[in-house]
């Protein structure tokens, strides 16, 4: 089959294998068959025959059974052909009139006598093999040269008569000295010559083919005797009962040039393997499986698997069925007398698993998005450098709402629904390499037209008017542009791009073109945004706590959980930073549960070594757009067992909250979990009364810009004591943050604030330094800087 045609049955795999994860089958199935074809073409050139060979010494090991016991070898210490010892020719004479007289079946005799030694011995000798008539047989050796010519080694006329003939080799063992396989016969001078393999197993039609020779049992059950005790007829010897038995007369493993190593038995004589390739044959164990056949069953096994279990789970099953099923067949087989050629199956397997793995470290390496299977933006900025792009613009569209999309899509979902956008996008150019990383979809825009690209991308936004349709939910898109001109730093324009497209919103700006040469993101932060899960997961982002005081009694009355992050290579990287890109890469809740999760641990244990103060968790206000926070909040308090009174949720950034009324019922749910309130930064941007108003607060904490400066600027001081009066009045505790200098403790106690929290108390600390922390005295203490 050509592999055109191999590649048109593909690609009309039917529809449900087609889309996203359909496309991740289709490049399964097109590993295997490149995979499969690297086997079969190592297969042509039996690059893997050590493999096999090593395995088959396996499988004789495995074979289990025993010779027939039919076929004795009598073997002969001393070298019995040698023209200078004649009376050697005798003592075999003696044997056969003796193996004569004790009625054998067969008598072959394995040892060439093409010398002549005298007339006296040798007729002695050729009287004895008369004298057993058709019963006895000579083996002639034959061998072929590198002519490619048949050259044998008869016994001579005046030994041998008119006794009838077989062949033997001593010349297929292969470069390990073993040999795999045997003949039926030659063909010489237009006759066809059987083996004394072949006569040994009963198939002396059996052609001129070859046929595997089985080791499955070892050397040992073939019975055998020393010549010796044949010729001196000894007690031991004559015991065993010879009649109807098939004799194999041969050189022992002492007589130097006849050894064979055998597998299952080691050095043997060579007479072995003409003998184990008749018990072969007696016993019908000659299947085999060549290496082709074994590696299509195996790829049609792969094949099948690929396509019924696209499921990750159930593949992995299969995987381990597949693999499991080769050293399950090496059993079987062995049990069974077939001998397989796996190697090239194990080879394909070995390939495909190569195959894969790289795609999945490419695909790690990011240069391909895991969902839809198209390039990342990496590989755009990549791909930009490369070809010294210099003109043109960088498109970079970015998806609004993607992460409440990808909650409710299921998992396989999402790839088709990025893909549907990335169809729309290619509206004008089919042809348009669209690049995509997460809630951003980017491509290169030839034109140096700034302002037809806008209007170019305004018509684009109309087509997104209308509905996607993903796995059978209507999703509204929200898309928006950001435009960067490549300039001569493709690299640094492509960042330019991401960070206008992240300002630009529906409403207000939807397409927003970068200044020329401002490199506002940089590439640090991409990374730094792919890299937040590991970090958790790592420990590498932690929590460290900082006290707040009762400005009454100088005690803790709680601490704030301040989260830390400290990269191995770049060291400590500022909370504020971390959590913006955090938030780009749309993992706040993420990063939210994690420090809850660590501060509630954290208080729990403090409660439990008698310190019952309160915890204080920062909450990005853009967390309180849907009821998830209140789920989170809930879970880890159960989990936690952290009692919910003594758990403040600082709400940090106000002023992003959209919609102050979702906000408030949010709010409020939280409350009814028993969960203390606090608004955080109070004063500063736009944390203005109308949030203080409509928001349910327990707690307000005045911004550090009013604190720091009351000592100094009395409108500070007037400002932070009316709004300490302000908090009395509405029975909510006002604390001052950001208190630097001891001297200003005094002031805030006087004014009214109730609870006071800053680095004239204590930087941020681990919770190690909160557990040994008492009271602080009224200079306050500075504890070690984190
Ligand atoms: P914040 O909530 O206003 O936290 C107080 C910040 O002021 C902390 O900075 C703290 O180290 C610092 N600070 C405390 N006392 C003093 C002082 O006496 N003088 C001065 N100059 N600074 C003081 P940090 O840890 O860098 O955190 C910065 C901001 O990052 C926090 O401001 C908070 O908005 C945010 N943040 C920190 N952790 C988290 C978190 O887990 N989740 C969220 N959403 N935001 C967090
Ligand atoms: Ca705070
Ligand atoms: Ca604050």
């Amino acid at each position: 089959m050509g592999i055109e045609r191999a590649f048109s049955v593909l690609r009309k795999l039917p529809l449900r294998y087609r889309g996203a994860s359909g496309g991740r089958v289709r490049e399964r199935l097109r590993h295997a068959f490149w995979a499969a074809l690297i086997a079969l073409g190592m297969s042509t050139v039996v690059l893997l025959e050590p493999v096999d060979q090593f395995m088959w010494l396996i499988q004789s090991k495995m074979g289990g059974h025993k010779a027939s016991g039919d076929i004795v070898f009598v073997g002969a210490n001393d070298v019995m052909n040698d023209p200078n010892l004649p009376h050697r020719r005798v003592e075999l004479a003696k044997a056969l009139d003796e193996l004569e007289r004790r009625g054998v079946g067969k008598v072959y005799l394995d040892i060439v006598f093409d010398e002549p030694a005298g007339s006296k011995y040798d007729n002695r000798l050729a009287d004895a093999i008369a004298a057993l008539g058709p019963r006895v047989a000579l083996a002639d050796q034959i061998r072929i040269n590198d002519d490619d010519q048949q050259i044998v080694k008869r016994t001579s006329a005046a030994i041998g008569r008119d006794a009838s003939r077989v062949l033997v080799t001593r010349q297929e063992g292969n470069y390990f000295g073993l040999v795999w396989t045997a003949r039926y016969g030659y063909e010489i001078d237009g006759k066809i010559v059987p083996t004394l393999s072949a006569v040994l197993g009963g198939k002396p039609d059996g052609g001129t083919g070859f046929f595997p020779i089985d080791y499955g049992f070892p050397a040992p059950t073939i019975q055998t005797l020393d010549f010796k005790d044949i010729v001196e007829a000894e007690p031991v010897a004559r015991r065993v009962d010879l009649a109807g038995k098939t004799i194999v007369i041969g050189h022992g493993r002492q007589a130097s040039s006849a050894r064979q190593i055998v597998p299952n038995g080691g050095n043997a004589p060579s007479s072995y393997v003409p003998i184990y390739a008749g018990e072969t044959l007696k016993s019908g164990r000659t299947g085999f499986l060549s290496g082709i056949a074994v590696t299509l069953l195996v790829y049609a096994l792969l094949g099948s698997l690929l396509l019924l279990a696209p499921v990750r789970k159930r593949r992995w099953f299969g995987y381990a069925a597949v693999g499991l099923a080769i050293p399950f067949a090496l059993i079987a087989t062995a049990r069974l007398g077939i001998r397989i050629e796996a190697s090239y199956a194990i080879a394909f397997l070995i390939a495909y698993l190569l195959f894969r793995s790289r795609t999945r470290w490419k695909r790690r390496v990011s240069l391909v998005n895991q969902d839809t299977g198209l390039p990342t933006l990496r590989a755009l900025e990549a791909r930009l450098a490369r070809d010294h792009v210099t003109h043109g613009h960088v498109v970079i569209a970015r998806i609004h709402n993607y992460e409440r999309v990808l909650k409710t899509l299921p998992a396989e979902s999402r790839g088709e629904y990025i893909l549907k956008l990335v169809d729309r996008l290619r509206a004008a150019d089919p042809q348009l390499a669209v690049f995509c990383d997460g809630h951003h979809l980017g491509w290169l825009a030839p034109t140096d037209e700034t302002d037809g690209l806008v209007e170019h991308l305004e018509g684009l936004r109309a087509i997104f008017a209308a509905p996607v349709q993903a796995a059978g939910h209507s999703i509204d898109v929200g898309i928006t542009f950001g435009v960067a001109a490549v300039e001569n730093d493709p690299a640094g324009r492509m960042r330019a791009a991401i960070a206008a497209a992240e300002e630009t919103s529906e409403a207000s700006e939807p397409i927003k073109v970068a200044d020329t040469g401002s490199t506002s993101d940089s590439l640090w932060d991409i990374s730094l945004r792919a890299r937040i899960d590991q970090a958790m997961e790592a420990g590498e982002i932690y929590c460290v706590y900082q006290p707040k005081i009762d400005a009454e009694t100088n005690t803790m009355a709680g601490v704030e959980a301040l989260v830390r992050w400290h990269d191995p290579a770049k060291g400590f990287i500022q909370p504020l930073h971390f959590i913006q890109q955090c938030e780009k890469a749309g993992r706040m809740d993420h990063l939210t549960r994690y420090v809850l999760q660590s501060a509630c641990s954290a208080g729990t244990l403090l409660h439990f070594r008698g310190t019952a103060i309160s915890m204080a968790v920062n909450i990005s206000a853009t967390l309180l757009g849907d009821m998830r926070i209140v789920g989170m909040v809930r879970n880890i308090l159960q989990a936690t067992r952290f009692d919910p009174k003594y758990l403040i949720l600082e709400v940090t950034e106000t002023a992003r909250i959209a919609d102050l009324q979702t906000a408030a019922s949010i709010l409020s749910e939280l409350r009814a979990l028993g969960v203390r309130i606090s608004f955080d930064d109070f004063g500063v941007g736009a944390a203005n009364f109308e949030a203080l108003y409509e928001l349910p607060f327990d707690e307000l904490k005045i911004d550090r810009l009013f604190v720091s400066n009351i000592a100094s600027d009395s409108k500070a001081k007037a400002i932070v004591a009316s709004l300490a009066s302000m908090g009395r009045a509405a029975r909510i505790t006002v604390v001052a943050e950001g208190v630097e200098d001891p001297q200003d403790i005094n002031i805030l106690r006087e004014i009214g604030c109730q609870q006071l929290q800053g680095y004239a108390f204590s930087r941020p600390v681990p919770l190690s330094n909160i557990l040994e922390m008492q009271n602080f005295p009224e200079t306050g203490q500075r504890a070690n800087m984190v």
